[in-house]
């Protein structure tokens, strides 16, 4: 085997990130498919999604009470005759229109009658045969949402990218799609490497270890709105590695783990030169996940789905279970949501105050598994303990990372700390 040099790019945890978002932003699907409207629940919109007529159709009231002239309520309280009663779903009845002194019962979701400007809550009046006592005033518009001023028909309520969550989905529900337009998943091909991995049916040997990366990946995949393709792990040998990722990179995604560090038998990235690999960085400055590798191999005939479609991308992602989850969550997500067909969208941190102190050393950024613990506005986080990168029982106890700057070596407890949830 050929011992091409590899030269090394090692990025911030920053420049890594929007390295991987530059060719994300550069990559969508072609395939759709039309699905009924729940089966399409978090799969990536294909198509728009217009209001089929004005939203609200008509000048919906938002509160039981009495449809009135604003005006007519300028001196309290104000008595008012009660024309009749609007109920929600009421024809809109043209014949009822309020003139200067008058009102008429009405429900939350009811039209508001024409010459109505304003309804007054029920708790502010009282009646007494057809004449309302009506203690508070309201503005002009107040509790009347007037007909198209949410969207006027013709909007662009959903726009091809979204990722249908219960909210679009309410939105293509309200404008009557019984169907939707969705992209293919990609295909996502994961190959775990490593001489001591044996698959789950195997009885592992005293020093042999369960393939567990391959299945979280798949997980995590999935939750990325992809399609997981499980192969044959891969031995520490250049020849059945090579034809193993020559399978993966048929597919539109290729994910490997293991064999990316310095070790003599870490082959991934020797291999992948072979291959013709075009390598967009060789690690990054992180905590797990430092080995990482991300770059794209050229092909004649790339991903069914994937566009540019003369190449296909792959992730080198280190084979310590934990590095395994965070760096694919870091990186290798936005390029399959990319190949999903959703809109790059930021990383973001939320924060939270930290419990118990953490010292650490300065260099490399931190994404270290922990927990939220308590609730509502008094959330704290800490670290979950743990035996380190390999340690995967730590990682389920976990339910975030905090994340610590590069530049940080003790962080006493109470201060916000940066934390990316899982
Ligand atoms: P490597 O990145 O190949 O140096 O592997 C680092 C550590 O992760 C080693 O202790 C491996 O045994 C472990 N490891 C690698 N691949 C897997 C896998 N597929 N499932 C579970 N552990 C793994
Ligand atoms: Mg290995």
């Amino acid at each position: 085997m050929s011992s091409a040099a590899i030269p090394p790019s090692i990025l911030t945890f920053e420049q890594a990130r929007h390295v991987v978002e530059e060719h994300a932003a550069k990559m969508h699907p072609t395939e759709k498919e039309s699905l009924e409207l729940l089966e399409g629940e978090g799969r990536v919109l294909a198509e728009s999604v217009v209001a089929d007529r004005d939203f609200p159709p008509f000048p919906r009231a938002t509160r039981d009470g009495y449809a009135v002239r604003a005006a007519d309520l300028v001196r309290l309280p104000a008595k008012l005759r009660v024309l009749g009663e609007i109920k929600a779903g009421a024809a809109l009845d043209s014949r009822l229109c309020l003139h200067s002194g008058q009102a008429a019962a009405i429900m939350t979701g009811a039209p508001a009658p024409s010459g109505a400007d304003a309804v007054v809550m029920v708790e502010y009046s009282s009646q007494h045969g057809d004449t309302v006592e009506i203690t508070r005033g309201v503005f002009a518009g107040e509790n009347i949402v007037s007909a198209g001023s949410e969207a006027p028909r013709g909007t662009q309520l959903l726009s091809p990218g979204t990722r249908l969550d219960y909210a679009a989905i309410a939105v293509a529900a309200s404008v009557g799609r019984a169907h939707v337009q969705v992209y293919a998943k990609p295909r996502v091909a994961i190959l775990a490497t490593g001489d001591e991995i044996v698959e789950l049916d195997v009885r592992p040997g005293p020093t042999q270890i369960r393939n567990s990366n391959s299945y979280s990946l798949a997980a995590q995949v999935r939750a990325a709105g992809g399609e997981p393709i499980i192969l044959p792990i891969a031995p520490d040998e250049p020849n059945r590695l090579r034809e193993l990722i020559s399978e993966g990179l048929e597919a539109d995604l290729l994910v490997l783990t293991g064999g990316v560090s310095m070790g003599k038998h870490d082959l991934v990235k020797q291999v992948l030169v072979e291959e013709g690999a075009e390598f967009f960085f060789t690690g990054v400055l992180i905590q797990p996940g430092r080995p990482a590798v991300f770059g794209r191999v050229s092909r004649a005939t790339g991903g069914r789905n994937a566009v540019p479609p003369d190449c296909t991308y792959f992730f080198g992602l280190p084979g310590n279970p934990v590095s395994t989850m965070v760096t694919f969550e870091l990186f290798a997500r936005p390029v399959q949501e990319a190949l999903s067909g959703m809109t790059v969208r930021k990383l973001v941190f939320l924060h939270a105050r930290l419990k118990s102190e953490i010292k650490t050393k300065t260099g490399l950024k931190r994404f270290l598994p922990a927990v939220l613990s308590d609730e509502f506005e008094g959330v704290e986080v800490e670290l979950a303990p743990s035996q380190g990168s390999g340690d995967v029982a730590a990682a389920v106890r976990a339910n975030c990372y905090i994340v610590i700057p590069a530049d940080r070596e003790r962080i006493p407890a109470g201060e916000w700390v940066a934390v990316l949830m899982r």
